[in-house]
């Protein structure tokens, strides 16, 4: 924003915090640190405690235990309106009988700030959201991607120290949620606010955050950055939920040996930093990392296999590659020209390299 009182963004930190209705936990004991101008994900399926997390941080709904720190202050007992962090939910919608302008103006509004301050801060917003000249419109006279930047817009005008939000762009079609992803982008680094975002969409989740958490079942799987999540999954979890995996069975403990492990479909060579042990039992491949021996003869590990199944999907194709009775592995090949053709049926060879695999 254009304005002299840029907001300055503050750390926060959730200490094993739990929320419980019932015998029922919601939220079991999670920790997280988020760096004061930090991009952080919560992901994970519906049910995983998403809003729940996000509600307790905004003091809509009290924690069972915990704490949750603002910079160097406790704000368990602090009330919603007190925090004054900004939200943008998807059940928080824009007031339908004000304008785009008087809805920005709200929280101003509210805070006592002068007529004139006020309709400073909100053509500033309304520059900061692209929709310079529509303050006049109401929320039916705009249309959903445009009502999503007034809603942020409403959730930044008075330069909060913390923004939620809570799948914003779940009800936007694909190219519009697109373009918003990246228009909050912009607008979290410009601002340089602590942003904390929920959304059960992984691509979203790793296009637009500095880190992420994966929830599951109210605890947190794994928190890194979209790369290491990506390339580096901690559990079977994570593997399977971002992104696609083929999933290999090991043989006994996943303790490897010479930088083998022995499993389903016979000795893998393992990644350099692998992780070891007892409570490791399958090994990770991501079906694009799966090559052909005649596109890569350099491969680690390698195998033959009979194509049973080709789907062609544009970018790429994806086969399914038969090795046992028992036992299918996918790969995905960008589609380029004057590559070997293959066809139903054809045995063939295909592999991958030891470091991209990973060990769960
Ligand atoms: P997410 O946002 O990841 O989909 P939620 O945080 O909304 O998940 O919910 C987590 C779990 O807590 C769900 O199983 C949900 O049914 C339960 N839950 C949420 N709110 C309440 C409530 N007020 N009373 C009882 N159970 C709740
Ligand atoms: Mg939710």
């Amino acid at each position: 924003m254009a304005s002299a009182s840029s907001p300055a963004g503050q750390s926060l930190r959730l200490e094993r915090l739990s929320k419980r209705y019932g015998d029922y936990v919601a939220v079991d004991q999670i920790d997280l640190e988020i760096a004061n101008g930090e991009f952080l994900t919560l992901l994970g399926p519906s049910g995983s405690g998403k809003t729940t997390t996000l509600m307790m941080i905004a003091g809509f709904t009290e924690p069972t235990s915990g704490a949750i720190w603002l910079g160097d202050q406790a704000i368990n007992a602090l009330p919603s309106y007190h925090r004054g962090f900004g939200m943008v939910f998807q059940n928080y919608a824009l007031f339908p009988h004000m304008t785009a302008a008087e809805n920005i103006a709200f929280p101003l509004r509210m805070r006592g700030i002068g007529k004139a301050e006020q309709a400073r801060r909100v053509a500033d917003a309304l520059e900061m959201v692209r929709l310079p000249g529509l303050g006049d419109r109401h929320p039916n006279q705009l249309s959903g991607g445009q009502q999503q930047r007034v809603a942020l817009a409403r959730a930044l005008v008075y330069n909060p120290p913390v923004l939620l939000m809570d799948e914003p762009l779940g009800a936007l079609d694909k190219k519009l949620r697109e373009e918003m992803q990246f228009e909050i982008m912009r607008i979290q680094r410009t601002l340089g606010i602590t942003a904390i975002y929920v959304t059960h969409d992984q691509e979203e989740a790793l296009v637009m955050s500095d880190r992420i958490a994966v929830m599951n079942l109210g605890r947190i799987e794994q928190i890194d950055t979209p790369a290491r999540l990506y390339e580096r999954p901690a559990t079977r979890f994570v593997a399977d939920f971002i992104g696609e995996s083929n999933i290999i069975p090991l043989l006994g403990s996943g303790t490897p040996d010479d930088g083998r492990v022995a499993s389903r479909i016979g000795a893998l060579a393992t990644p350099l930093d692998r992780k070891s042990g007892a409570d490791v039992r399958e090994y990770i491949i991501r079906p694009e990392k799966i090559r052909f021996v005649a596109d890569d003869a350099s491969l680690d590990n390698v195998f033959t296999g009979a194509i049973t199944e080709i789907v062609y999907a544009g970018d790429a194709t994806r086969y399914h590659i038969q090795l046992t009775d028992d036992f299918t592995l996918t790969a995905k090949r960008q589609n380029r020209a004057g590559q070997a053709e293959f066809q139903m049926g054809d045995r063939v060879a295909f592999g991958w390299h030891a470091e991209d695999g990973s060990l769960v």
